[in-house]
């Protein structure tokens, strides 16, 4: 039964095992020991997902990082790690400039590697239910534009695979799973361990190209697919890709960003199979809610039902409240912040002693959303200041900064605006500073000499003042209004 395919190779479960015990065994001959981090840079491929079962097996920690970022952005990560390895793809080495520590290329993560004794018996490549170690750091930025890394435990992904594979059975040796989202998205790690506790295969791309994935889709027998919302809409409102060719299709997964209602609609006539959306955070070890398969089907000639609107119901393994500023939970219908408490809830951020719980032991997600009658949650705005641009998320307090160092800049809010390939793109409304004329693109180079290009504005504007309240802080509510209106949510 094949485990891992990608572009070139594949694994059968038998191999699996070995060539896991094999990295482990050269993880523990260079010294990594118990809640070590271990950097990783890399696109999807077979010795992603074999490390990332090796650093489990020696509750070590993985730490993946987002290749799109900048040199100088990927070095304050790992050194907020504290990591002293760092596996990479030869692509990335200029990622790695300056870093003192050890880099293992991910080509010779095959070679002859001692395999790792505790591991060549019977030993479960999955993470631990019962450990509350760490597994997985995750950075995702907070507010204030510094990174922070999210602290996953074993159980918090082991119980978060349980619950999602009620939602999304797969069958042993019969399932296929297309992965594209990157390896170092939370949604992409609870598809990996869900595929291999199911002993299903796992079929990764190194990243989304639309006739590549279209290619294996269709010619591969995949069965099970993951989209966030831009793929969908790339694939079929731009690309204009028609039914057919996707019988072996079963289900097609999306979420990580708000779906359009037009390109579900067109997503499900064209892929003519179900579909299943996930909600949720890094924080929460993957999704906190589902709208599931059967909450899909209508009848074609009619007008899509409101449900296609939501993000579904909480799913087993945690419970879900809406409560207002002061944590009170707000009346039936009324419009609240989502916080939710349950085993997938991540141990916290590394070295950060503040609690990401409330007083009541609620994690607050930052989303503002309301529930129906029958408990389906709809978002429809965000407390947190933050831009969804295409599935990644932007925190607007980094490009603030960055745009601040400029000389030309004496004020600058920024802010999410729609987009209709993106879902989102990063506007900035500067304030000149007086005499100086800088110039559009020139403020966007600026940008992109330190942060990595999916942050950067595409749109800039030139405004006067930018509104402050009282104490100071910038109203983003009444600066996105204008840009926002006639959409009934505003995300
Ligand atoms: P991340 O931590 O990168 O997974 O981002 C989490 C955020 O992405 C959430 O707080 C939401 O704002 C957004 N998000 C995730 N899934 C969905 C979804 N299905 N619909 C709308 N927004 C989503």
């Amino acid at each position: 039964m094949i485990a891992l395919r990608d572009d070139s190779c594949e694994v059968d479960y038998a191999s699996l095992a070995r060539r896991v015990a094999c990295v482990a065994g050269a993880l523990a001959e260079r010294g990594l020991v118990p809640g070590e981090r271990v950097v990783i840079l890399a696109k999807n491929r077979v010795e992603f997902v074999e490390l990332y079962f090796a650093l489990f097996a020696l509750e070590a920690v993985a730490v993946p990082l987002n290749w799109r970022l900048r040199a100088n952005e990927v070095q304050t990560l790992i050194e907020d790690a504290g990591a002293r390895l760092v596996f990479s793809e030869g692509e990335f080495a200029p990622l790695l400039e300056g870093f003192a520590g050890q880099v293992v290329d991910f080509a010779s993560a095959q070679a002859d590697w001692t395999p790792f004794s505790a591991l060549t018996g019977s030993a479960t490549l999955l993470p631990k239910a019962e450990s509350s170690a760490v597994a997985v750091q995750m950075y995702t930025s907070g507010t204030t534009g510094r990174a922070k890394g999210s602290m996953l435990s074993h159980a918090n992904i082991d119980c978060m695979q349980r619950a999602w594979r009620e939602d999304m059975p797969l069958v042993a040796e019969t399932s296929r799973f297309l992965q594209v989202t990157p390896l170092f998205h939370v949604g992409a790690v609870l598809m990996m361990v869900s595929c291999v506790a199911a002993r299903a295969t796992l079929r990764l791309c190194p990243e989304f190209f639309s006739d590549h994935t279209l290619g294996v889709l269709r010619k591969e027998g995949i069965t099970h697919a993951l989209f966030v919302p831009a793929m969908m809409q790339w694939l079929l409102a731009e690309k204009g890709v028609d039914a057919g060719g996707f019988d072996a299709l079963q289900l097609v997964v999306y979420g990580a960003a708000p779906m359009p209602p037009a390109v579900l609609e067109l997503g499900l006539k064209v892929f003519g199979c179900e579909f299943l959306q996930g909600y949720g955070l890094t924080e929460t070890a993957g999704v906190l809610t589902t709208l599931k398969p059967s909450d899909h089907l209508y009848d074609g000639e009619a007008e899509p039902p409101e449900r296609l609107l939501s993000v579904g119901r909480a799913v087993s393994c945690c419970e879900l409240r809406l409560v207002d500023g002061e944590g009170a939970e707000v009346s039936d219908g009324a419009v609240g912040e989502v916080v939710a408490r349950g085993e997938n809830i991540h141990l916290g951020y590394a070295g950060d002693n503040e609690s990401t719980w409330d007083d009541h032991g609620w994690f607050h997600t930052g989303d503002l959303g309301r529930f129906d009658a029958d408990g389906y949650l709809y978002l429809v705005d965000r407390v947190k200041d933050m831009i969804c641009v295409a599935g990644e998320n932007v925190f607007p307090r980094e490009i603030e900064m960055r745009l601040l160092e400029h000389q030309a800049v004496q004020d600058v809010a920024v802010i999410g605006v729609p987009h209709h390939l993106w879902g989102e793109e990063v506007l900035a409304l500067v304030v000149r500073v007086p005499e100086s004329d800088p110039s559009a693109p020139a403020l966007i180079q600026h940008c992109r000499g330190a942060l990595a290009r999916f942050k950067c504005p595409t749109r800039l504007e030139w405004v006067e003042k930018i509104p402050r309240n009282a104490a100071g802080k910038i109203s983003k509510v009444s600066l996105r209004g204008p840009y926002w209106r006639g959409h009934d949510r505003r995300i």
